[in-house]
């Protein structure tokens, strides 16, 4: 009989648990160590509770445009006997139930993980693990106080990645705060400073902006969203400013003070910002400080994300690594694939290697930012050749009768042969919307054949297929 493959994942996030279930369905005796929950930052911290509070956030700003579709609310913020929390044009909210509601969840989804992750035979240690030397062997310390060392014929390392914090802006959890103390907010910020104007700073500034609170956003650079497409950040910086945000751009942020109930925000001018919160959202650095990498010859870059290639291998045999912790392009979806692909190699299944111009991204404010592929910015500047054409929703007849008015759809495409490379849709529920385009994109499709699809009438994603359409060439 053939030996069992034994497979020991350090770190129970996407990259982490995604990756039990491959090396579980492959046959392999799987064991994850996790430090802080099932489900890692992505269910417990970062992704599943920012979306859950922007789901409220969403309908809010949804019932903010509702006077323009004919409805009028009768409760009013004074009529609350609870008295208002937090108070936009549209209603109340109240943040404690919120943010209950929003750590309900992420524990709720973390326990199913967990339970999903036993039905399929892993077992779960609740501990810190650290790798052993050369041998794949892995160290658990055990949160009940044990100790368990684990033999292995391979190591997947995803201990992902924790918000960068910076000695001049030290949060305390109640004033000055990361992405993962937010939930704990008893009582509404009167005015909000987000620091960082990168996918997460916007994202919190748009969910907050909306629920009805003052916000302004810092952003080092001359707009919002630096590294997404152009055209589609200057649509939000304008719908940002409309909604009463204050953006402040080409603004670097040297230090953050509290005094009392107040915080300050320096900037390197030497201007100052006042409110009563700050949230920074100054990036990631990763969890890869104490795992005895450099003892195992696992290589690191300067900023010590771990190197891997498109098969998730790193410089040592038999270890790999995926996620958050790699740097390679940092989202739960990416996070999890790395981790398939890593099982899949090593326990001899089909397997193409990760091909980062497949992924869909998306930036979850008012509207979305959702994409795919090859960029303007590559186009521009000359790392592909594509046309390109953009289509403002204004004219789509769905977006009309649902008040929509900021928005459109981009796509580009190769000029020889018409086959879509990439795309851009800003709309509410863009992230829906970008699936069309990543399967023409995956699969190769030309905008012919992405025109030629039927669309419901009407339809937001009418649009996609009218763009689609505009990048027809007639060879007649
Ligand atoms: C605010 C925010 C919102 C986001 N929203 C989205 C989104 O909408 N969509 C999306 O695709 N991505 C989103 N992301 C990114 C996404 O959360 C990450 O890409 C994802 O969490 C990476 O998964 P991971 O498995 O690498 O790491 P993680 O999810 O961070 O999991 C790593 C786990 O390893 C554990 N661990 C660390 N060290 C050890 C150790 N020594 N021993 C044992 N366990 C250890 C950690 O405690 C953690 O549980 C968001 C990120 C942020 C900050």
């Amino acid at each position: 009989m053939d030996r069992v493959n034994r497979v020991v994942i350090v770190g129970g996030g996407p990259g982490g648990y995604e990756s039990a279930l491959v090396a579980a369905q492959l046959g392999a005796e799987v064991t994850v160590v996790d430090s802080d929950g099932v489900g890692g930052s992505a269910v417990l911290t970062d992704c599943v509770p920012s979306k859950t509070l922007i789901a409220t956030a969403e309908l809010m700003a949804d019932m903010e445009e509702a006077a323009e579709l004919g409805i009028s609310f009768a409760g009013t913020a004074a009529a609350d006997p609870l008295g208002p929390v937090g108070e936009s044009g549209a209603g109340t909210v109240d943040l404690r139930r919120v943010n209950d509601r929003v750590k309900a969840l992420a524990l709720a989804q973390s326990a199913d993980i967990e339970r999903r992750l036993t039905r399929d035979g892993v077992r779960i240690l609740r501990g810190r693990a650290h790798l052993d030397g050369v041998n794949k062997a892995v160290v658990a310390e055990l949160a009940d106080g044990g100790r368990e060392e684990l033999e292995a014929d391979a190591v997947l390392v995803a201990t992902g990645a924790s918000p960068r914090t910076l000695p001049s802006a030290v949060p305390d959890g109640e004033r000055i705060l990361t992405w993962e103390q937010v939930y704990d907010l008893k009582e509404i910020p009167e005015r909000l400073i987000v620091v960082g104007s990168g996918v997460t700073g916007a994202e919190f500034a748009s969910a907050y902006n909306a629920l009805g609170i003052d916000v302004v956003l810092v952003s080092s650079r001359d707009r919002v969203l630096p590294g997404e497409d152009a055209d589609a950040a200057e649509v939000l910086e304008e719908v940002f400013k409309r909604r009463g945000m204050t953006v402040l751009s080409k603004s670097r942020m040297e230090s953050v003070t509290r005094h009392g109930d107040r915080v300050t925000v320096t900037l390197t001018n030497g201007q100052t910002v006042e409110g009563s919160h700050c949230l920074l959202a100054l990036g990631s650095v990763p969890n890869t400080g104490d795992l005895g990498l450099e003892e195992a010859g696992v290589n690191r870059d300067e900023a010590g994300f771990i190197k891997v290639d498109r098969v998730s291998r790193t410089s040592a045999r038999g270890i790999y690594a995926a996620g958050d912790c790699t740097g390679i392009l940092m989202l739960a979806s990416v996070a999890a694939m790395q981790g398939r692909i890593a099982m899949w190699h090593f326990l001899g299944d089909a397997v193409s290697p990760l091909d980062l111009k497949t992924v869909s991204s998306n930036v979850f404010t008012a509207p979305e930012i959702a994409t795919v592929g090859w960029s303007q910015n590559a186009v521009d500047a000359g790392e592909i050749h594509a046309e390109a054409v953009t289509l403002p929703l204004s004219g789509n007849a769905r977006a009309k009768m649902q008040g929509v008015r900021d928005g459109f759809v981009k796509l580009f495409c190769r000029p020889g042969t018409g086959i879509v490379v990439g795309g851009v849709v800003v709309a509410p529920r863009a992230s829906e919307l970008i699936h069309p385009v990543a399967i023409a994109v995956s699969e190769s499709l030309t905008a012919d054949q992405l025109a030629h699809a039927f669309t419901v009438y009407p339809s937001m994603s009418g649009s996609i297929a009218e763009a689609a359409r505009r990048l027809h060439r007639y060879n007649g």
